[in-house]
């Protein structure tokens, strides 16, 4: 691994110490076709993070190159104020045939963190619509993830998320507990076990300061990959039109098949009032975002005062970033991807499920295809990487998480070389 003096001396990196020629220089990338990643020394690395959930139908996509290659010549890019076009309206026909019901409309941003910031000032503009000018806070719970722009930041986990840096410029939000009971233990109806008496208190206790609740359903991705039960959601949705409260579910991880279900949401019996969908929604080509709401907050606010919703991102609805949604889609439209995820599972399961037996692992847990070792500490992600990409694959640990997410496409063999790697990573870590 050479990796570029530039880089190392002038690039910032993400959650990662600011350039200096005494840091370990990044790895070069030079090109990537299928699950792998060229390196500049010619070695050839198996992506097991799906560039961040992102790649799921691997690299150098035919199909895709082609829709964007098509679009370039046609429109990359124009105003959205005042202006419409083609792409966004087939992606929006597409997006809204497939989530869930109770989603009506759709606003399209540029990345996750702003598909949330959306989500937010949605959620407020409806309840200073419906005269509740008091309801502008939000509830969420502990180890969540949904992004690094303010008021993202301000719902994400406050330890991981390093509140306490930021206190003053950031404004304090209401948490709870993490779910306790896991994906796949049996659901326990004690309120004291469960989580909902904690829930329900902060909710009583503060309802007429609360807009929304907002939560990554069942899958908590980069505050802790921990997989929660559904009936924890079922709970929320009541809880939530009780007290009058909306329901944001954050899909921006666990969005387009992950999970083993097209979203998450669908491991559950209920809908949200706002979804937030990102990463892999252009198979990892374009920096792309949704956020869809309901028919009631569309109304609401429409007929609230201003009578338009305050947002409108540059780059919104970019014809590029639709057209390689909309091949995407198609591509999930016309292959297997769930028996692909189904195998994925399985083998991942198998494969991964003899690390508990390690000294030092915590915990191993697998749901669709999203595998995580947790060890007992924190792993160092240097270490990691320079050993994985000797071993033919890329994996970059977050805190004491050894975990993949690898493209729907990797084959058997692909497969057993991540979970081998991070065997190896656990034994040693
Ligand atoms: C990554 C992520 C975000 C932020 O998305 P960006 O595109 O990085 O801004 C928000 N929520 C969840 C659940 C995520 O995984």
């Amino acid at each position: 691994m050479n990796g570029s003096d530039f880089d190392q001396q002038h690039l910032w990196h993400p959650y990662s110490p600011p350039p200096s020629p005494n840091l370990n220089k990044n790895p070069v990338v030079k090109e990537a076709d299928g699950v792998y990643l060229t390196l500049e020394d010619g070695n050839k690395v198996i992506d097991a993070m799906s560039s961040w959930w992102c790649t799921i139908h691997g690299y150098n996509h035919p199909v895709i190159n082609q829709a964007l290659k098509s679009q370039i010549d046609k429109l990359s890019h124009v105003m959205f104020g005042g202006l419409t076009h083609e792409p966004a309206i087939e992606l929006g026909e597409k997006l809204l045939a497939i989530s869930p019901d109770s989603l009506n409309t759709i606003f399209y941003s540029d990345s996750g963190s702003v598909a949330v910031e959306i989500a937010l000032k949605m959620a407020v503009q409806y309840q200073f619509a419906v005269g509740k000018q008091d309801k502008y806070k939000f509830l969420t719970v502990r180890s969540g993830y949904h992004g690094d722009t303010w008021k993202a930041m301000s719902v994400s986990d406050p330890v991981t998320g390093m509140h306490h840096l930021f206190s003053g410029a950031l404004q304090a939000e209401y948490f709870v507990s993490q779910p306790p009971i896991k994906y796949g233990k049996t659901w326990n109806d004690d309120p004291t076990e469960n989580g909902l008496q904690e829930l329900s208190d902060a909710l009583a206790n503060n309802a007429e300061h609360i807009a929304a609740l907002i939560l990554e359903p069942v899958v908590q991705g980069a505050g802790g990959m921990y997989f929660y039960h559904p009936e924890y959601l079922n709970a929320c949705r009541k809880l939530c039109d009780d007290h009058d409260i909306l329901l944001i579910f954050d899909e921006i991880a666990t969005g387009f098949g992950r999970t083993g279900k097209l979203f998450a949401t669908e491991h559950t019996d209920i809908q949200p009032d706002i979804l937030c969908l990102g990463k892999s929604i252009t198979a990892g080509y374009l920096s792309f975002a949704a956020t869809l709401c309901s028919d009631r907050i569309n109304n609401v606010i429409r007929n609230g005062e201003p009578g338009a919703f305050m947002h409108g991102p540059t780059f919104m609805a970019n014809p590029l970033a639709c057209s390689a949604a909309i091949a995407s889609l198609d591509l999930l439209a016309s292959t297997p991807w769930q028996q692909c995820v189904q195998s994925i599972e399985q083998q991942l399961n198998t494969e991964l499920s003899p690390a508990i037996e390690l000294p030092n692992v915590a915990d191993v847990r697998v749901m669709g295809a999203i595998g995580v070792i947790e060890m007992q500490h924190r792993v160092d992600p240097a270490i990691a990487q320079s050993m994985c990409t000797e071993l033919g694959v890329w994996l970059r640990p977050f805190a004491k998480n050894i975990y993949c997410m690898p493209p729907y496409i990797s084959s058997p063999d692909q497969l057993s070389k991540i979970s081998g790697a991070m065997l190896k990573l656990a034994k040693i870590a």
